[in-house]
């Protein structure tokens, strides 16, 4: 009989399978962005801090799609900007936002951030989510409105100020622009932009109805979000998610 192992947070003997494991799980993050329908053209970037060089973060190339992004596209972005390994060049937007979260957050491994379509329609009223459902509990008292729009972010400046709003939290709303989330592990940035899309599209969905809905009291969202919104119930929720597209699209790992 076939027994499957409970999934398990990985250990590493060497700072170099740690940055593979990183990769993989970046790529396979791109292809499940991917699949969930995130990708707009060229706009959306998910970026892995480097294991060894904690200035240096992992991202995406410009102009390489997310549903062919393989491990060996991926490329390493130093502090100022320069891309230190790989071939192609990196998004400018990229830059600016990921390099000044991963500068005022040192917890956080991963940050994700796109163009989904729920996401940027609901980030046009400026309002945080609501606690409608359990799942969106998650972001109960853990996410924060960037209330700006400014044009496409291309300078560090305004990517200090994403940073800035999203203080100690896992996401943040950019008004008229997208949702960016974060996490300890690359596995939990994609759980939780994945989950907060899906709470987007449930917020509207209620809204449409334009009947009132039964919000979570404080005290039940609070307790929820301690189980639903830690940083391993984030982890663990991705895992079904890596072996689904690791069967279905093992061209990742090129
Ligand atoms: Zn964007």
């Amino acid at each position: 009989m076939l027994t499957r192992k409970p999934a398990t947070l990985p250990d590493f003997d060497t700072v170099d399978e740690e940055r593979l494991h990183r990769k993989q799980r970046l790529a396979a993050g791109f292809r499940l962005f991917s699949k969930f329908g995130f990708d707009e053209g060229v706009a959306g970037h998910i970026t892995a801090r480097d294991p060894k060089h904690a200035d240096h973060f992992w991202v995406n190339p410009l102009g390489v799609g997310f549903s062919q992004i393989q491990v060996s596209d991926l490329i390493l972005v130093n502090a100022d900007g320069e891309v230190v390994d790989g071939r192609l060049p990196v998004n400018q937007a990229a830059f600016a936002i990921h390099s000044e979260v991963h500068r005022a957050r040192p917890d956080v491994i991963s940050a994700a951030h796109a163009h989904s379509i729920h996401g940027k329609s609901w980030s046009a009223f400026g309002e945080l989510l609501q606690p409608l459902t359990q799942d969106s509990c998650a972001f109960f008292e853990d996410h924060a409105l960037f209330d700006d729009y400014a044009g496409v972010v291309l300078d560090v400046e305004e990517g200090r100020r994403i940073a800035a709003a999203l203080g100690p939290h896992k996401a943040v709303i950019l008004r008229n622009h997208g949702l960016l989330t974060a996490g300890q592990s690359v596995d939990e940035a994609v759980w939780w932009f994945i989950t907060m899309e899906r709470t987007c599209q449930s917020q509207l969905l209620v809204e449409a109805t334009g009947r009132a809905p039964i919000l979570i009291d404080d005290q039940e969202a609070r307790r929820t979000a301690g189980l639903v919104g830690s940083s391993l119930a984030g982890w663990f929720s991705f895992q079904p998610l890596w072996d689904r597209i690791t069967a279905e699209q093992p061209d990742l790992f090129g």
